[in-house]
């Protein structure tokens, strides 16, 4: 897709610091994190968003999990947690219409005690 600026750091036509890539995927830092680790997850192909998938994608956004899996645990998040978030559309604050899985982790393990709620 033209003028997609993940397709772009997809085929290495702008520079993002990836993290991972394989046939399908690639992986790179958030350029404005919100949070100490904060990675971006895409599938090359261009899909615009998670509203966009068609029964053919599948295989696709199962693979796109694990990929999300094998990040975390290699970056060091997977035993004190992560957060994966899809932005959908304008109202869902998406703001790239280029799907895009979002990997948030890194922050001090919470306390029981700091949990809204909790005695
Ligand atoms: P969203 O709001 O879900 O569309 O998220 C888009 C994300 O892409 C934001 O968190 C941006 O900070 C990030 N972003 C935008 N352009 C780039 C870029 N060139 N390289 C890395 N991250 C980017
Ligand atoms: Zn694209």
């Amino acid at each position: 897709m033209k003028d997609c600026i993940f397709c772009k750091i997809a085929k290495r036509e702008t520079s993002a610091e990836v993290i991972y890539k394989d046939d399908k995927f690639i992986a790179f830092k958030d350029v404005n994190p919100k949070a100490p680790i904060h990675f971006l997850i895409i599938p090359k192909k261009h899909i615009p968003s998670v509203d966009h998938l068609k029964n053919r994608d599948k295989k696709l956004i199962g693979e796109l999990f694990l990929v999300a899996q094998k990040i975390a645990r290699k970056q060091g998040v997977a035993k004190s947690g992560y957060k994966l978030v899809f932005n959908v559309g304008k109202g869902g604050g998406q703001l790239i219409n280029h799907l895009h899985l979002h990997l948030l982790g890194g922050w001090k393990t919470i306390k029981e005690r700091d949990i809204p709620g909790m005695p």
